[in-house]
């Protein structure tokens, strides 16, 4: 198959033919790939039935991974699911935006959608090109994010072309996205929620509307995240792996850096702060941006390891900053990354 590939420019009249000629491969049963706030979604319809298996095949995903949809405004979820006064007090305040719920799903949305379960997972994206082309199509969109599964997802729409040529309609470029990290996924219960994936509505947040919220051990103890009987079937795989090896450390930066010094060998690269870049010399410094920066290490992260296999890199080595709020999201990444390994050396 030709893998159309179309760049937003700006001009309202051509961005509009782009969403148009998107919207009709979407209503024809076809795959484009999409900006999102959080990462570039391969997007079919979720009310196709066939639509689904096509994302599947495209990403060699596990067909038992269910897919996201994504809707225009938090009412069109009516459509879909069985909503609750909390999804609507979670709404106002998150949606549009990188916050995923899960609720009990009606039937028109397709069992290929949702791996067989008889929950829905539900997002309202607040890229306007997710939006308008979820408008012209009429229909709700299932994406998950547009990469092969198991390696990073695409924060550019070169790293989609990378992974999807020749599999899918179309890509849309709509230059590189804002977070840079999935969604936060929570399923709800009476009156709190809890998170099954990080992302940037963090805990701190949703306990503003929420009266509790749990975080799901999967999340913070990776070992045991393949064990137990995920309640996220996403969170059982290997994700977000480049060919390099990850190799995670648990200490402080004295300890780090002369670790990394220490086994430097081969051609490596160090995930580091701009501030402390210098201290590596001998490594390809893969800068996060500035230290402590949660935000802008989780926008940098994909494309980085991304980098790393580009320029044929053995090893990336990583330091694992604090488990607060902010860095939940990258950390849970980067553990995975790292193939759920952490080297945990003393902290000084
Ligand atoms: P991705 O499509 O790559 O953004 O991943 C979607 C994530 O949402 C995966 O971790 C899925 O397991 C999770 N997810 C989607 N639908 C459901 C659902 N109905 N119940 C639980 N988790 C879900
Ligand atoms: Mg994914």
């Amino acid at each position: 198959m030709k893998t159309e590939f179309l760049k937003i420019t700006g001009n309202a009249e051509e961005d509009r033919e782009i969403i148009l000629s998107a919207a009709k491969v979407i209503k024809n049963g076809g795959l484009v790939a999409i900006p999102t706030e959080t990462v570039y979604g391969l997007a079919g319809s979720a009310l196709i039935r066939e639509s689904a298996p096509k994302i599947f095949a495209a990403k060699g995903r596990p067909s038992d991974n269910p897919l996201i949809v994504h809707i225009a405004e938090p009412s069109d979820a009516e459509r879909l699911a069985y909503t609750t006064p909390l999804y609507y007090s979670l709404a106002e305040k998150f949606m549009p935006g990188p916050l995923t719920m899960i609720l009990k799903k009606k039937d028109i949305v397709p069992s290929t959608v949702t791996g067989g379960l008889d929950t829905v997972a539900i997002r309202c994206p607040a890229h306007p090109i997710a939006h308008e082309l979820i408008k012209v199509s009429g229909h709700p969109i299932a994406a998950p994010s547009a990469n092969r599964s198991g390696i990073p997802s695409p924060t550019r729409a070169e790293h989609v072309l990378e992974d999807m040529d020749g599999r899918i309609e179309m890509i849309i470029d709509g230059g590189e996205c804002d977070i840079g990290l999935e969604s936060t996924v929570i399923k709800l219960e009476e009156n709190g929620c809890i998170i099954l994936r990080p992302g940037a509505v963090t805990a701190e947040m949703l306990s503003e509307v929420c009266e509790s919220v749990t975080i799901s051990k999967a999340v913070i103890e990776p070992a045991i995240a393949a064990e137990i009987k995920a309640e996220s079937p996403g969170m059982k795989y290997r994700h977000y792996a480049p060919s390099a090896e990850v190799i995670l450390i648990d200490a402080d930066d004295n300890t780090f850096e002369d670790y990394v010094r220490r086994n430097s060998d081969g051609k490596y690269g160090v995930l580091t702060s701009d501030d402390d870049a210098q201290k590596f010399s001998g490594a390809v410094v893969l800068s996060l941006g500035k230290k402590g920066d949660a935000r802008e290490a989780s926008k940098r992260l994909f494309n980085l390891l991304r980098q790393a296999d580009e320029i044929h890199l053995e090893k990336v080595y990583a330091q694992l900053p604090e488990q607060d709020g902010e860095y939940l999201a990258y950390n849970n990444r980067l553990i995975r990354a790292a193939g759920c390994k952490i080297i945990k050396l003393g902290k000084k």
